[in-house]
């Protein structure tokens, strides 16, 4: 986890690294658990933003992006796409999904156990994302190349 959001999450008094997540893994707390394997964990989220909202989490400790093998990386992802499709097939009969990841106090994380979450949309299901004014006046093009270059000279696969 970066420092600054383990100063952050401890300010905001909620900073635990044995996080509900861990207890889930345990036993410790009850889940609706959906899918495990080795690597990782699909769960029912306990405050869904909509029916059939999923958690998919690893199993092992990790806060952050930073701290998740890529590898387990890969498989939340592929399980949160056989999660998707799932959700499709079902009787939810959702008009859309969301796939969100938060990583970092910033990004809106409360738990620090890197999470997906998977959930069904519907039109007017009052889900909203809110977007700043920037947003509606692009930059110049010479400021997404500037950001290109900054992003790509730490870039590793
Ligand atoms: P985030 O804001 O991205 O860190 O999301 C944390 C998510 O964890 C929220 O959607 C919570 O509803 C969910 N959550 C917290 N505690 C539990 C729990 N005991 N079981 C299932 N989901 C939980």
């Amino acid at each position: 986890m970066h420092e600054d959001d383990k100063k952050n999450a401890v300010q905001r008094g909620n900073f635990d690294p044995n996080t509900v997540f861990d207890k889930i893994l345990t036993g410790e707390l009850p889940a609706e658990i959906l899918f495990q394997n080795e690597l990782v964990t699909a769960f029912m989220d306990i405050q869904p933003i909509t029916t059939g909202h999923v958690l998919v989490i690893p199993n092992e400790r990790a806060a952050s992006l930073s701290e998740l093998p890529t590898t387990t990386g890969a498989e939340i992802f592929k399980v949160g796409q056989s999660v998707a499709a799932a959700i499709r097939k079902s009787n939810l009969q959702c008009e859309g999904i969301n796939l969100f990841l938060a990583d970092g106090v910033a990004a809106g994380q409360t738990v620090f156990h890197v999470h997906l979450h998977i959930f069904p949309r519907y039109k007017n299901d009052g889900f909203k994302w809110s977007l700043p004014d920037r947003y509606y006046s692009p930059p110049e093009r010479s400021e997404l190349a500037a950001a290109r270059e900054e992003i790509s000279g730490h870039f590793n696969l």
